[in-house]
């Protein structure tokens, strides 16, 4: 197997796609330049005619080029470490799943799949586990980010749909951010925030965040709300909307139900005689006066949207916090209207469309719904199955615990990092290690999960991928190959090396297990059918309807410009001159039984943990601004390490006081859970008691800087979203004895780095930048075993 891959041309003009990361979705247009040698140079621009962006990227996306290099790619399939051909591994999966599911039954297998899929790859992972394994055990790392938001949107609108659109952002006149830190989170939408009240400065913009951070800039006024309080705060602004007389009684009576049981539980949270400001303050910790103006504004401002991110959804209560906020917007009458509405926006590229094809185990494709009969037989009917699943499957936190348990076993997990972005992380790592059959399909050969797989499989990545994938706003883009990747190593046969698209794994795998259905040819074959299925049953039964695109022909495919749903058949599509802005609700027309808006009746509860004597600190999560997930790709691109080289804990100085840390020290945080060592940050973002730390870092990358070591299995009753946002832990310092830096040519091996107590990688120009330090009492020599270490450094 050669090391390094080789990439071979598929074309030298500018390409239209889509930005690998966030759910905002950018267009993007990418340039390949080879030289005479064979090296490549890819060039990213914003794509100024896709209505996501307008030709606006972030440091993120602007680096895309910088990641696609053959370093550290996978290219061959392998069983139990050993190079092997794409045949005997497709085989090998397909035959040990058809062999469990034999022996103990379809709900003992499962895929954890991820919203950096794109939705054909999506759509045929889930027709496979549902629709012809007869098993709803599959679920998606978008569990982890937006659940709380479907199942929020289900409970209101009888469906899962954002009402609203991103231009909306230059329609309203303000704008309510909480749980959502969108200046690092999703730049771009924070850059047309900031254009938007450039170009209108009475633009409102309310930021709810217990921590102070950079989307704060442009903030008129912040709520350093304590952590989870969220329903405390929505609750009170009902009953203030209520008792100042700005009930939109048309619309309540019209359009919803439940108005009243959602108003007399409010008051129950926060003063059943008018609001009480006392109550309501120490419950949310935000001072009265802050508290009086949100609400007054709130009030009295005629066009208000709320955008609400993983600081909402990522809780025990998250799915009643996304009721408590859309309850506000019923209640109102502002909703689906143009500057008016609420909006979630999600945290992955695709996390909307695996959304709309069944990703979630308590979802069927298109939006339909187990315990339907009706739908039911029209997807059996439709997918020629007698064996679709007919109940929920597990939920990513239950179906590690079932690994773990022993239930499943055997996993296919696609595109995600579980083992460092699950909670209770070191769990997930040990459930794996100890499954019978752990399936990996990724595009990088070392992740933390890679390193627990059975059967690894090389798939296509960000730049050799095609498909499409859908928005925040629902609007449907495609993502368009810049490089072929059949031809990767010396080997020209695509039968015996080189990735492949995950539908195409999939679709062989499927019918190795003798399942009809999955001959695919193209993306465009299954978008195909993915499009005829939304309209099955569906005569305004639901808003997701792709009935336009039912009969696009492969060439139309390829050139199709971003669409919005719904498209229904006969709709006319977008162009270049044509940009739709559907939205919904703003005259009810919900997708409940009754077609009304419910009102959720949503009590304040506090988070599942609490602090402790033992552990009185609570940790806060999230991503920074130049990381992505597990960096397995930004961390790729060295100018983005250098933002933020090191996880770090940020800690208010007067706690840090209390706790004897000084500003640079390595603080060791722990809980029953695990512990993660993290360098300190003083910063007054941070209100004391709360610390924050970053999502990104790995076993691959550091020695204990995976944040999700530390974070309780606890979920939503509802969404069975974990509660990231909310750890309870100690924090001390950790007492080293020396520290260096260490400048290597090429990676140091692991086993190597297990024997150092603290290292941290980064990529730089031409190598690899360690930071390391070795306790007090450390038994080995540091400078011997740094000596060691790497024979090529180049400095320490
Ligand atoms: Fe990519 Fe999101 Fe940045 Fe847009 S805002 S360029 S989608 S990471």
């Amino acid at each position: 197997m050669s090391n390094t891959l080789k990439i071979t041309p598929k074309n030298d003009h500018w390409t239209k796609s889509t930005c690998a990361y966030c759910g905002v979705g950018c267009g993007i247009e990418a340039k390949v330049d080879w030289d005479s040698e064979g090296n490549k140079n890819v060039t990213v621009r914003g794509d100024e005619s896709h209505p996501a962006n307008y030709g606006r990227l972030c440091s993120k996306g602007l680096a895309l080029g910088d990641t696609v290099i053959s370093d550290g790619r996978m290219d061959t399939p392998s069983i139990n470490g050993q190079a092997t051909t794409w045949d005997k591994a497709l085989d090998h999966v397909a035959t040990s799943f058809s062999n469990t599911i034999k022996k103990y039954g379809p709900d003992s297998v499962a895929f954890y799949v991820s919203g950096q899929l794109l939705t054909e790859d999506y759509y045929v992972a889930n027709k496979l586990m549902k629709g012809y394994i007869g098993s709803a055990n599959i679920d998606t790392n978008s569990r982890l980010c937006m659940s709380s938001s479907v199942a929020g949107h289900k409970r209101a609108f009888g469906t899962d749909t954002v009402p609203n659109c991103y231009e909306d952002i230059e329609h309203t006149d303000m704008i309510v951010l909480t749980g959502s830190n969108l200046a690092w989170c999703h730049p771009v939408l924070y850059q047309r925030l900031k254009a938007a009240k450039a170009a209108k400065p009475s633009l409102k913009v309310i930021v709810i965040d217990p921590r102070e951070t950079d989307t704060c800039e442009l903030a008129d006024l912040h709520l350093a709300i304590q952590p989870g309080s969220d329903v405390a705060l929505f609750n009170g602004l009902l009953n203030y909307l209520d008792e100042h007389g700005h009930i939109n009684d048309d619309y309540v009576s019209q359009y919803t139900e439940g108005f009243e049981q959602a108003l007399s539980v409010a008051k129950d949270d926060t003063g059943t005689n008018g609001l009480d400001y006392l109550a309501t303050s120490r419950s949310t910790g935000i001072p009265i006066p802050y508290l009086e103006t949100f609400y007054e504004w709130f009030a009295n401002t005629q066009k208000v949207m709320t955008y609400y991110s993983q600081g909402v959804n990522q809780s025990s209560a998250g799915t009643d916090k996304v009721n408590s906020i859309i309850n506000c917007h019923l209640a109102t009458g502002r909703i689906g209207l143009k500057g008016s509405g609420p909006f979630s926006v999600t945290g992955q590229p695709n996390a909307m469309g695996g959304r709309e094809v069944g990703g979630l185990a308590n979802m069927l494709a298109a939006h339909m719904e187990f315990g339907n009969t009706d739908d039911h037989n029209a997807i059996s009917t439709f997918w020629d199955t007698d064996n679709l699943a007919t109940k929920p499957g597990l939920r990513a936190v239950d179906m590690f615990d079932a690994v773990a348990e022993g239930k499943i076993k055997a996993i296919w997990i696609m595109a995600t990092n579980p083992v460092v972005s699950l909670p209770n992380a070191n769990k997930v790592k040990e459930a794996l290690k100890n499954c019978p059959l752990v399936v990996v399909s990724d595009c990088v050969t070392d992740t933390d999960t890679v390193r627990c797989a059975d059967v690894v499989l090389p798939a296509k990545g960000w730049a050799e991928k095609s498909g499409t994938v859908t928005n925040s706003e629902r609007r449907i883009s495609r993502q368009r190959a810049l490089i072929a990747s059949d031809y990767y190593g010396n080997e020209p046969n695509p039968k015996l090396t080189g990735p492949k698209s995950d539908w195409w794994i999939m679709s062989q795998v499927a019918l190795r297990m003798n399942f009809a259905g999955f001959n695919f040819t193209c993306e465009a074959d299954i978008f195909r059918e993915y499009a005829a299925m939304t309209t099955l049953n569906n005569e305004g039964a639901r808003d997701l309807d792709l009935g336009a695109l039912t009969r696009i022909s492969n060439e139309e495919y390829d050139q199709l410009s971003p669409q919005q749903w719904p498209l229904e058949s006969g709709a006319s599509l977008d162009s270049g001159e044509k940009i739709s802005q559907k939205r919904f609700f703003a005259e009810g027309n919900f997708y409940t039984p009754s077609k009304k808006g419910q009102f959720v009746a949503v009590g304040y509860r506090a988070p599942a943990s609490n602090i402790s004597k033992e552990f009185p600190m609570i940790l806060n999560s999230g991503r920074i601004r130049d990381q992505w997930h597990t960096m397995t790709r930004t961390g790729l691109a060295n100018q983005l390490s250098g933002h933020k080289p090191e996880p770090y804990v940020q800690i208010n100085p007067q706690d840090a006081r209390c706790f004897n840390l000084k500003e640079g020290d390595i603080a060791e945080l722990n809980n029953t859970y695990g512990i993660a060592k993290a360098r300190v940050q003083f910063s007054s973002e941070m209100n004391p008691g709360q610390l924050f730390m970053p999502i990104h870092w790995t076993d691959v990358e550091s020695s204990q800087g995976k944040v999700c070591s530390l974070v309780s299995p606890e979920v939503d009753p509802v969404s069975a979203q974990p509660e990231l946002k909310f750890t309870p832990v100690a924090i001390k310092a950790w007492n080293y004895a020396c520290e260096g830096l260490l400048l290597t040519r090429t990676a140091i091996d692991t086993d190597m780095l297990n024997s150092i107590d603290y290292w941290v990688r980064r990529r730089v120009n031409g190598g690899f930048l360690y930071y390391l330090a070795q306790s007090a009492d450390s038994s080995t020599d540091t400078e011997q075993r740094q000596a060691n270490a790497e024979p090529s450094l180049l400095n320490i």
